[in-house]
């Protein structure tokens, strides 16, 4: 048969004559995905990325112009060109000897969208009480929220807690710094405070340096612009195999790889947090490294090519042996 729009009209049409099928059917629906787990080796170890969530963002959040975003939305998969889809990725790094989970994900803070995470982690076959180490990279809502149960308890009882040192003095210590015409921001300080505020009692907070390295082949990058001291972690154990989790230099894949000089209403210091995207995409692009992002679609693994615009993502395959 001729592949026309037409034949595919009436094949629709003759379907509808068929005889109607048994009312009871033979599964209900499951109306949603299995956990998001996707996993990959990097030299010895093994990354685990777990989805938290899924969410699409107004594309009157990021700075030009609203028709510049819609066209860019065009053959993406949207339920309106004003929306940009967006995910919420964290990382689990098993080095063998240690558990170190990056990002904790928005626990119940934004309703169905997010706060998936424990459910993708015991999906992983993971005991959040094994995890020895949480590397939060930012005080957003989206990383830092999820260190708290949704009973507000703290959800990860053996784990040392690791954040940049500037960026933990400017979220949770001395007076609320909002920034002008950004009231939201009394929101993201109020979160991250809370979410903090008992492994601080606890004494179970722990910063680090630009640089640092957190474990092994585990090193914290700072990549600042979006926060103070938004942390990138590379990971690279020895054997040359490396991974750039380069955590929210992307938040729409849509609209910032081929404008990557769109900034969004979250970044504390637009113009700095254009300059680390353009640096770390131009950085990714020529060096070819795998890079992981949070607000990349699930599972946001893959790399980045230069276009004739900006920059393309490359996501990586679905590959079913490690
Ligand atoms: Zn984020």
């Amino acid at each position: 048969m001729e592949i026309t729009r037409r034949s595919f009209g009436l094949a629709a049409a003759s379907a509808a004559l068929l005889p109607a099928l048994p009312a009871a059917a033979k599964e209900a629906p499951a109306g949603a995905q299995a956990p998001g787990v996707y996993r990959l080796k990097v030299g010895a170890y093994e990354i685990t990325v777990l989805n938290d969530g899924t969410g699409a963002l107004p594309t009157k959040y990021f700075s030009g112009t609203a028709d510049g975003a819609a066209k860019l939305l065009e053959n993406s998969f949207v339920a309106s060109k004003d929306m940009a889809p967006t995910s919420f990725n964290e990382w689990l790094i098993n080095t063998g000897d240690k558990l170190i989970l990056v990002d904790t994900g928005y626990s119940n803070a934004i309703g169905p969208y997010a706060g998936k995470l424990p459910k993708a982690l015991a999906a992983a076959g993971v005991n959040p009480a094994d995890i020895d180490a949480v590397v939060v990279t930012h005080i957003h809502p989206d990383h830092c929220l999820g260190l708290l149960t949704v009973d507000k308890q703290i959800a990860f009882p053996n784990a040392t807690i690791h954040v940049n040192g500037e960026e933990l003095a400017w979220w949770l210590e001395g007076d609320m710094k909002i920034p002008e015409g950004k009231p939201f921001f009394k929101e993201l300080f109020e979160g991250g405070r809370a979410a903090f505020k008992p492994y601080v009692d606890a004494k179970r907070v722990q910063t680090f340096k630009d640089g640092a390295e957190l474990a092994p082949g585990v090193f914290a990058v700072t990549a600042a612009g979006h926060t103070v001291g938004h942390t990138m972690v590379r990971i690279a154990p020895s054997g040359g195999d490396q991974l750039l989790i380069w955590t929210d230099i992307v938040h729409s894949t849509a609209l910032q790889f081929p404008e990557p000089e769109r900034s969004i209403a979250y970044d504390l210091d637009p113009p700095k947090a254009i300059a680390t995207r353009k640096k770390v995409m131009d950085m990714a692009a020529t060096d070819r490294l795998l890079i992981a992002g949070t607000h990349v679609g699930f599972p946001g693994v893959g790399h980045v090519a230069k276009a004739s615009t900006g920059y393309a993502f490359i996501q990586v395959p679905w590959n079913g042996n490690l």
